[in-house]
Formats: C-alpha cells, sequence, structure tokens
C-alpha cells in the first residue's frame, strides 16, 4: 500500500521544520523526508542570531528588517529557553567606514521597525565604560553604541520546531533521501530512499526546502520544473578560547570592511562569518585557510589579546548561502527570501530559495499561503504564532 499525505517536505531544515509546524498547525497531514539528520545543513551553521539584520537597512530591505524584528519579539516570547536577547556593541573607530551620526541613524529606524519597545532601545556607552568591553582595543574610537538582538542555537531551534510539528501531527522519515518526484495531474509522488530500501509515497503537494541542494532537488522532478539561477556562497566561522563576558561585537573587518560578528558561544568565542563563492557538492563544503585567517586576523586587531597564543582556532565550519546568481559581491546581494511555485494557479511543488533563520516562520506562513488552492480547507488546530516551543531537557 502506497502512504498518502497532503504535503510532502523535503528537507529537515528550519524551512522544512517550519513548514512542518505550519502545515500540522491547519490540520494538514504532513512527512518531512530528510537525508541525513535535522538541521545536518545550513541550520546548524548559521550564526545563531535571531535579529532583523541591521545591515540590511543600507540595502533599503526594509520589509526584510521589519519581518525579522516582529518575528525576533515573537521568538524571544515563544522560546525564551532558546533564544535569548543579548547587548551588541557596535564601535566606532577613526578609519570605520561609517560614521558616528549614520550608526545613530541606522540604530533609530531599527529601533523604529522594531515598534520602539523598551527591549529596542539603543544608547552610546560612556567613554568611562569603554574599558569593561572585554578588551576591546581603543586606539582610535571614537564611539560605541549598545543595540539589543538575539542569538539562539540554530539546530536546537530547528529541532525544537520539529518537535512542536510532530506533536501537532506531523511524521519525520530520516535517513530518507528523495530520489524522484514526479508531479502528476493529482498531486504527485515522491520517491525516496531509506535504510530499509526504496519507498514511494502520494502527495498533493511538495515543498523543496532543500537549502543548498535547492536545484540538485529540481532536477529530480518531472515535468522539468522553473528554476532560479543561485550562487552558494559560502561562510565560515571559527571558535577560539575565551570568552566574552559582556555580550556580541559588530565589527568592521580591516581587509575588506565587511561586517564580522565576534560572540560569546558556550563558553568560546565564536567568529563570523565570510563570502566566498562555492562551487561543487554542497555536502563537502570546508572551510578554507584563508577564511580562517581572516578571521583570526579580524579578531586579533579588535581585540589585542587574541595577538598571542590564545589564538589557537579549536573548531571552523562553514555553512552555505543561497543568493540569487549576479555579478556584484556577495556582501551586496539580497538576503530575501524567494519562493517559487512550479505554476502559479495551483501549485504541485513550491521552492524555497534563501532565507533567514530568524524570519523560519513567517516564511512557513507565506508558503502555506501559497499552497492553499492545492490544499484541502481544514480546521486549524493551532497557530504558530502562539505555539511554545521547547527546548530539548
Ligand atoms: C554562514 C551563514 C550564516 C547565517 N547566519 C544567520 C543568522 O545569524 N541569522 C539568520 O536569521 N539567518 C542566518 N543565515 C541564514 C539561515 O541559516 C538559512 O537561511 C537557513 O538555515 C536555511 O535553512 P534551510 O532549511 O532552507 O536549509 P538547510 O538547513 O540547509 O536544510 C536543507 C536540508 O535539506 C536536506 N536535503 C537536501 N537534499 C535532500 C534530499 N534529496 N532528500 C532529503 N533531504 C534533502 C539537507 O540534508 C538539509 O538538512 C545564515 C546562513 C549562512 C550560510
Amino acid at each position: 500500500m502506497t502512504d498518502r499525505y497532503e504535503l510532502v517536505v523535503i528537507g529537515g531544515g528550519i524551512h522544512g521544520a517550519g513548514v512542518a509546524q505550519a502545515a500540522a498547525a491547519q490540520g494538514h497531514s504532513v512527512l518531512v523526508l530528510e537525508q541525513t539528520a535535522l538541521a545536518a545543513g545550513t541550520s546548524s551553521r548559521s550564526s545563531k542570531l535571531i535579529h532583523g539584520g541591521l545591515r540590511y537597512l543600507e540595502g533599503g530591505h526594509l520589509n526584510l528588517v521589519r519581518e525579522c524584528l516582529h518575528e525576533r519579539a515573537l521568538l524571544l516570547k515563544l522560546a525564551p529557553d532558546l533564544v535569548k536577547l543579548r547587548p551588541f556593541y557596535l564601535p566606532v573607530y577613526r578609519d570605520t567606514h561609517r560614521r558616528p551620526w549614520e550608526i545613530r541613524l541606522g540604530l533609530s529606524l531599527y529601533a523604529l521597525l522594531a515598534g520602539i519597545d523598551k527591549i529596542s532601545r539603543y544608547h552610546r556607552v560612556p567613554r568611562h565604560h569603554w574599558d569593561r568591553l572585554d578588551g576591546l582595543a581603543t586606539d582610535g574610537l571614537d564611539a560605541v553604541f549598545c543595540y539589543p538582538d538575539a542569538q539562539t542555537d540554530d539546530a536546537a531551534l530547528t529541532r525544537a520546531v520539529m518537535h512542536s510539528a510532530q506533536t501537532l501531527g506531523a511524521e519525520l522519515r530520516m535517513p530518507a533521501s528523495v530520489q524522484q518526484v514526479e508531479c502528476h495531474a493529482k498531486g504527485a509522488t515522491v520517491h525516496y530512499r531509506t535504510a530499509q530500501g526504496s519507498v514511494q509515497c502520494e502527495c498533493l503537494a511538495v515543498v523543496n526546502a532543500a537549502g543548498p541542494w535547492v536545484n540538485q532537488v529540481l532536477q529530480k522532478v518531472t515535468p522539468v520544473p522553473p528554476q532560479l539561477a543561485v550562487e552558494l556562497v559560502q561562510g565560515t566561522h571559527i571558535l577560539v578560547r575565551g570568552t566574552l563576558i559582556q555580550g556580541i561585537y559588530y565589527l568592521e573587518a580591516p581587509r575588506d570592511r565587511r561586517a564580522v560578528f565576534v560572540m560569546p558561544w558556550r563558553g568560546k568565542t565564536l567568529v563570523g562569518t565570510t563570502e566566498t563563492v562555492f562551487r561543487g557538492d554542497p555536502a563537502q563544503v570546508q572551510p578554507l585557510q584563508d577564511e580562517i585567517d581572516y578571521l583570526r586576523e579580524t579578531l586579533a586587531h579588535y581585540f589585542p589579546r587574541y595577538r598571542s597564543g590564545e589564538r589557537q582556532v579549536l573548531q571552523a565550519f562553514a555553512g552555505l548561502r543561497v543568493l540569487p546568481a549576479q555579478a556584484d559581491s556577495p556582501f551586496s546581494r539580497s538576503r530575501e527570501t524567494v519562493l517559487l511555485p512550479d505554476r502559479t494557479d495551483k501549485p504541485q511543488l513550491l521552492t524555497i530559495y534563501g532565507g533567514k533563520l530568524t524570519a523560519y516562520r513567517a516564511t512557513a506562513a507565506a508558503v502555506m499561503a501559497h499552497l492553499r488552492p492545492s490544499l484541502p480547507a481544514h480546521k486549524a488546530i493551532a497557530d504558530t504564532a502562539s505555539l511554545a516551543l521547547q527546548a530539548e531537557s
């Protein structure tokens, strides 16, 4: 007998888990197929920030920032054990690209988009407090701003969202690697491989949430669906000894003025990230020596204590962004999520390109809105905007 679901989701990253939660909350039968493990891809290799993305303001992506800030506020309430508010410090030196008035303007807009609640207020750190900032270099320092944003454990958040989806009735098969998707008049047949052998199931619609594998999955679909030209851009983080007491530092890399975060992480310090175009099998992505050097250089530039022995890299990992293929630098490219249906009237296949960990719930809601004509209407059993997420004990 062939299994039947209303929705099949390919990928157990934050987007796959988010869509499963949203679909199950609307009363749909849903199956998630993940080839490796939950959050095995990008969703365990991010910067682990639940943030609006201050720097996206410069690109004019106000809607993205507003949406992410709204989701941040929600996740702080729904997942207090997983998403924590942190002070972010933004130092401005004599040679920093942006001047203090520009930072002030950006932070004011950021607070405004967050709804100017109490938690969104920023301030300028008085000069006599600079020596409390975890040994931050003060030579040539003009100003330091402090604003709130949030940090999470990305893999734990993904597992919590999937757990919530399963509690609502979603099924997860793992490891289960999708081999073929045949779209037909009544929906789709999905063929996948498990340790026990090949299996197939029927569904009304499929969501392709395969992250950096997104176009590889589309190559397994018949008839051939539309595709976006994308570029995979790897981002590396390093973990070093020593911790930060005060919070997270938002710095400008001396080599190319890109944003680099220096963050406390499980009693150590996490530094990231880079942007290097990647061509190859997403499963093989590895930090490059030049990226590790770039991050060590940035850390040592701002924190003199890292200029000596403490610079040993304990761990390095790389994740892949899915960005629109364009000629300009990856840093300035849009981070907006793109949802691509195979057809507009009644999609059988919807593909998620890009996206933010922070906005997973809003993205999942948008996915379900696209799929409304393809799925039967049920009485909702829950609302993801009020479902608490539990950290694993
Ligand atoms: C370096 C970096 C830093 C980032 N930092 C942040 C941040 O601080 N804050 C933020 O909000 N966002 C951040 N992001 C963005 C965010 O991490 C990603 O948008 C998000 O994790 C993508 O999740 P996903 O579910 O789409 O993809 P993934 O997490 O990659 O999941 C895709 C899954 O699909 C599975 N899969 C693939 N092919 C198949 C198949 N054939 N069959 C079955 N399963 C399959 C894979 O195994 C994988 O688990 C960052 C991204 C990067 C790269």
